[in-house]
């Protein structure tokens, strides 16, 4: 706590950190395990390539027959067979004569090289070869990829395209990973509709639980919104009760401040681990963190403004969910910039502004915030596309000063 009885954002961190584990590997279809991080070990049961085969459309040979060959002076050997990839009859050569043969084709046995067809006059019956081949000359090798009972995947390794390929072509259907933790998010307040709905006076359509669900997922998330409860203590209990049997994590917005009816605040101070504090940011200050349930679910009670929810999901929630991914990187990376406007922060808060960061020719990232530093204010952080952090001890940060940023790639950026 600083002199303000507020948290600090790195203690409060590390708190959420400290108490967020990932769930239990689960095995998953190789496509639905894209993006996530392998579980287990997995080792070839056989050798890659399965057999010896040709790696170009050409002639199988005994290297000797050719070791002469020159575009001057061809050797003609006699086409005894042609072998197509798939073939499964097996050929075999006597010195003296060659076999067509296509890419991937099995190599037949008693030849020890490919002449590629662009080195003859692509005959059929009999061929004219006009250069001559090492032993070993466009064969791939039985294992020379993998050898049966070598490593293909490690644990912790992120399965991505080239992973599911190797796991298909090893024969693996399925494979061990950390699943991607399921996140649900609740908005309180009775001032809600769902989008579609129309708002009556004083009213307004719920934006945060797209919002948030959005950014999990973006995060790595399989996410569901679970609605809007009014603000009734019963009525947040149940909801929170019955979307707990699913949840790995849940986050709801709302409700979290000093008001008359800050009921989420109000209904789960008493329960299990919560606890509700400033944090020394802005925006953002009011959080509610803590497990709940039998499987000590994290809950995130976010507060309500828009920006609000979206920065505290930023600091907080998205390290939680990698950290629930087992990523190694919780945090994103942060870049310097030279900022293009003066702003004012309190002093002994973090402030997050939106910003426009972009890269000037000379490789020197330059932002310009957006917008005011109001919470409520959703077009202004559609517009950037990062957030400009100003440490807790700056109170004034000049035009031309350096900054830390954070850019906010969120897919499709
Ligand atoms: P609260 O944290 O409940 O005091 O809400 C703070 C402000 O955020 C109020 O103006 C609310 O109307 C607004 N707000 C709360 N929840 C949402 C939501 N789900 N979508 C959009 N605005 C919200
Ligand atoms: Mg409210």
């Amino acid at each position: 706590m600083n002199g303000g009885g507020l948290r600090s954002v790195d203690d409060q961190v590390a708190r959420v950190l400290a108490r967020v584990a990932a769930p239990e590997p689960i095995e998953l279809a190789l496509l639905d395990a894209q993006g996530l991080l392998a579980a287990e070990q997995v080792t070839a049961s056989a050798p890659l390539p399965g057999f010896d085969n040709s790696a170009m459309d050409g002639y199988a040979v005994h290297s000797a027959d050719v070791a002469g060959a020159r575009a001057d002076s061809p050797v003609v050997l006699p086409v005894v067979g042609d072998v197509a990839a798939g073939a499964r009859t097996v050929h075999s050569v006597g010195t003296g004569r060659c076999v067509r043969i296509m890419t991937g084709a099995p190599m037949p046995a008693g030849a020890d090289a490919v002449v590629p067809v662009e080195d003859t006059d692509a005959g059929v019956a009999r061929v004219s070869i006009r250069a001559p081949a090492e032993p070993g000359a466009y064969v791939r090798l039985v294992g020379e990829d993998v050898e049966s009972g070598d490593v293909v995947l490690e644990p912790g390794t992120p399965v991505g395209p080239a992973q599911v390929g190797l796991l298909a072509a090893v024969g693996r259907e399925r494979v061990l990973v950390r699943p991607r933790p399921r996140v649900v998010v609740i908005s309180t307040g009775s001032e809600l509709v769902d989008v579609g709905e129309r708002a009556g006076p004083g009213e307004i359509i719920d934006a945060n639980s797209y919002l948030l669900a959005a950014a999990a997922r973006d995060g790595g998330a399989e996410v569901y919104r679970a609605g809007i409860v009014p603000d009734d203590k019963r009525r947040l209990l149940d909801l929170l009760d019955a979307q707990l049997a699913r949840a790995d994590l849940l986050i709801t917005s709302g409700g979290v401040s000093m008001g008359a009816y800050d009921v989420v605040k109000e209904a789960l101070r008493e329960f299990g681990t919560m606890e509700f504090v400033k944090v020394a940011m802005q925006p953002g200050t009011p959080q509610g963190f803590g497990t709940l349930g039998e499987r000590n679910t994290p809950v995130f009670c976010l507060p309500g403004n828009p920006v609000s929810a979206l920065v505290s999901f930023e600091v907080f929630v998205r390290p939680a969910i990698r950290q629930m991914l087992g990523k190694r990187q919780l945090f994103r990376r942060t870049v310097e910039a030279t900022v293009l406007e003066s702003m004012r922060s309190p002093l002994g808060r973090r402030q997050f502004r939106r910003g426009l960061l972009h890269r000037e020719d000379s490789g020197e990232y330059v932002v310009e915030p957006v917008g005011g530093p109001g919470s409520h204010l959703l077009a202004s952080l559609s517009r950037a596309n990062c957030l400009i952090v100003i440490d807790e001890p700056v109170s004034e940060v000049a035009s031309g000063d350096r900054i830390t940023v954070l850019p906010l790639l969120l897919s499709g950026g």
